[in-house]
């Protein structure tokens, strides 16, 4: 993708880092996806990849008594995120660290649970997948979101849109053969649904934008790359039949013998 320049990273992450999340996904689809990871210790150790300013880690932290360790490699996300774990009294059991998934230095197989909402893509899905192979103790789970069509005709617009983005986004089924091929075993996945793109996304980010556009008042440029953020809420309220975030829960077998 080129670089759209500084002043658009500026208003974009003016707009993403006040959003509860990132990406889509909400509390009731975290809890389901958790009910997937039977028998895991009583307090698990979680490893929360590509964390953002930590939507899920809260949830997660308010649903396991175990501790967890949130990475993220935009640094002013992990400052909001530890702001919000000091907020709620958490910061013992709750760590948020600045790192870059693909060069992490944690000891191998010292994780239960590994989780991961709409990030693990940014390093490719095979190398991420192996990464958390590596980390995770036999018997234990990897709970990740990622993008995938739904059909294989989408209209040129919103392909164009992901081909900037996500270039390499298959189906579900393909992910699926990844997992199996990372030498993981599926233990269940489920689509998103459409209120886990609005609630604590896309809803709070038009607000956002119109609050900007309001700061940005005569700055014809602002505006312009507010209206370029907005394309996406946009597309998703048009296109969404030929996408959708999938939950995927699969867990490293149990060593033999
Ligand atoms: N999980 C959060 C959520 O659902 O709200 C954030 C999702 S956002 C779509 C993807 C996140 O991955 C961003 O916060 C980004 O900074 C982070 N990220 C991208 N590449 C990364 C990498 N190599 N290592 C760690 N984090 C990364």
């Amino acid at each position: 993708m080129n670089d759209p320049g500084p002043r658009f990273w500026e208003i974009f992450f003016e707009v993403y880092e006040s959003l509860p999340r990132q990406g889509p996904g909400n509390r009731d689809c975290a809890a389901k996806a958790l009910r997937l990871c039977v028998d895991l210790p009583s307090a698990p150790k979680i490893l929360d990849l590509g964390c953002g300013v930590g939507g899920q880690t809260l949830q997660l932290a308010e649903m396991t008594p175990g501790s967890i360790l949130a990475i993220d490699s935009h640094a002013p996300s992990i400052e909001r995120l530890m702001a919000r774990l000091a907020e709620h009294d958490l910061s013992r059991r709750v760590q948020a660290q600045v790192g870059d998934m693909a060069h992490l230095t944690l000891s191998p197989q010292s994780f239960d649970l590994i989780w991961s909402e709409g990030a693990l893509y940014n390093i490719g899905i095979a190398h991420a997948l192996r990464v958390c192979h590596g980390l995770l103790r036999p018997g234990g789970y990897l709970a990740f979101t990622d993008a995938v069509w739904r059909r294989d005709d989408p209209p040129p617009e919103i392909k164009a849109s992901f081909d900037l983005d996500y270039p390499t986004m298959g189906t579900a089924a393909d992910v699926v053969m990844a997992i199996q091929q990372g030498g993981f075993e599926l233990v269940g996945r489920f689509t998103l649904p459409d209120e886990a793109w609005w609630d604590d996304f896309y809803s709070p980010m038009e607000l956002r934008i119109s609050e900007l556009r309001g700061k940005y008042g005569k700055d014809v440029e602002a505006l312009a790359i507010l209206d370029q953020i907005a394309l996406e809420p946009e597309m998703h309220r048009k296109y969404s039949d030929f996408y959708a975030y999938e939950f995927f829960v699969a867990r490293r077998p149990e060593s033999k013998g």
